[in-house]
């Protein structure tokens, strides 16, 4: 694929749906019409949490000014937003610890490294998922290993048992477009085959799996906050487990191989040696606004399952159509609505007249297919000789459409509908009246 870079498709769509709406709503035989009392439909979903933004995050944001103390550990005030949003965070998602960091990206990176991950190591990833889960592991100096998505748009557990050999020391589930994996049977093989689970919760902040928060199931889970996620900093992440050592070893990784008291004081002391790190801390500025997010996640959640719940409720029973699988439907956060038709020419055509009646309609979004990638196909790393790719299994390892051909099937024929969390009831009602007349249309 050549979309350009990060999370650009929603935003191309994003202006369609915007000029879309203003032609469509109007002339589109059977879609909602305009009336003189009516404003226009405004189908555009927008972003999630600056649809939330007030004066919290405005008093927050100003509190670090005034106090002149925009670093965490120190300043002419006493600075505590990171630490207040970490500890918020860890009891919400029901975890012992959470680190803040910047970028769903890093909080990937000090996965890698608190779980020791090296050369020679094998780590199973989503064939299509975000560059992050990718980059993580070839960064490590690791083989990333691809495995198949299913129906669910997540790892395919069954493929994920094939995937296994004796190297593989981790598999990254990734819950993705808002819904969790099935973690039951994931969890089962991980611990029958002794590899470590990280969870890359990033589009599903505040999603949940059998009554329990993402992130909380696995050895280490991590999210990201910028903006295309769900509460958001404009840039940011988090780490969490319920592992001490593995928390002093993301600790360490994230500030240049330090465990300040803060930490010391969280974990009852230190209990690993210094090891080279990097530099992910979290600035104030971030953990000010990330403080004022975190108590709207709930509202963001509820207001988003009620418009993808409208839109399920109201295409469920279309003759023949079939829902993207959801291994647990109460903790899908409705991040978006999703439906099956029987092939690629289908699918374009459907979109084309989705479009046509402002439906925020598209392919899957916001992740690539990661093994017919270019730059992954080729394995560049960003030196000729990096150790990923040198073992004896990095040099045979065949990326390409061969290694996911079940990924690409599936791709090709969902199609996704973005849910706003500010959409109204008209605009549900025009989205399912919408998808109504496209499905009998198409026969
Ligand atoms: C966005 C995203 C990341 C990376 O988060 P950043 O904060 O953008 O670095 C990782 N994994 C998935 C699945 C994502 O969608």
């Amino acid at each position: 694929m050549n979309s350009p870079r990060p999370d650009s498709p929603a935003r191309l769509t994003r202006r369609e749906f915007v000029a879309g709406a203003l032609v469509s709503s109007s002339l589109v035989g059977g879609g909602l019409r305009a009336t003189a009392a009516e404003s226009p439909l405004n189908t555009d979903p927008g972003f999630v949490g600056p649809a939330y933004f007030d004066d919290a995050e405005r008093r927050a944001l100003l509190e670090v000014c005034e106090t002149a103390s925009p670093f965490r550990y120190w300043g002419p005030g006493q600075p505590r937003k990171v630490q207040g949003f970490e500890e918020a965070f860890a009891q919400y998602m029901g975890t012992k610890f959470a680190l803040g960091v910047t970028s769903g990206t890093a909080a990937l990176d000090c996965a890698m490294a608190a779980l020791g991950i090296g050369p020679g190591d094998d780590v199973i990833v989503p064939a299509y998922t975000w560059w992050s889960d990718y980059t993580c592991v070839v960064h490590s100096a690791a083989l990333p290993v691809f495995a198949e998505i299913d129906r669910s748009l997540t790892l395919d557990p069954e493929d994920l048992a094939r995937k296994i050999t004796p190297r593989t020391k981790a598999v990254i589930a990734v819950h993705l477009l808002g819904g969790p994996c099935d973690m039951d049977p994931i969890l089962a093989i991980a611990r029958g085959r002794n590899l470590a689970v990280v969870e890359d919760c990033a589009q599903c902040v505040g999603g949940s799996y059998k009554g329990r928060k993402l992130g909380s199931l696995g050895d280490i889970g991590i999210y990201s906050f910028q903006i295309n996620k769900t509460i958001t900093s404009g840039e940011g992440g988090a780490l969490v487990t319920n592992d001490p050592r593995l928390y002093e070893r993301a600790v360490r990784f994230h500030d240049m191989g330090g465990y300040r008291p803060l930490f010391e004081q969280r974990t009852g002391g230190a209990r690993e040696p210094v090891f080279a790190g990097e530099n992910f801390r979290m600035s104030e500025l971030t953990g000010a606004v990330l403080g004022a997010q975190l108590p709207k996640l709930e509202r963001m959640v509820a207001d988003l399952r009620r418009h993808a719940g409208a839109i399920y409720a109201g295409i469920r029973d279309l003759p023949g159509i079939r829902l993207r699988q959801q291994p647990d439907p109460a903790g899908d956060i409705g991040h978006s609505a999703f439906f099956e038709v029987r092939d690629k020419t289908t699918r374009d055509r459907c979109l084309t007249e989705l479009r046509r009646r402002s439906v925020p309609a598209s392919t899957l979004v916001g992740s690539v297919l990661l093994p017919v990638e270019e730059a992954v196909m080729a394995k560049r790393a960003r030196h000729p000789a990096w150790p990923s790719f040198q073992t004896a299994e990095g040099r045979t390892i065949q990326y390409g459409p061969a290694a996911c051909p079940q990924t690409l099937e599936i791709f090709d024929r969902f199609v996704q509908i973005r849910v706003g969390p500010k959409f109204t009831e008209r605009v549900d009602q025009h989205l399912v009246d919408s998808i109504c007349q496209v499905w009998a249309a198409l026969g």
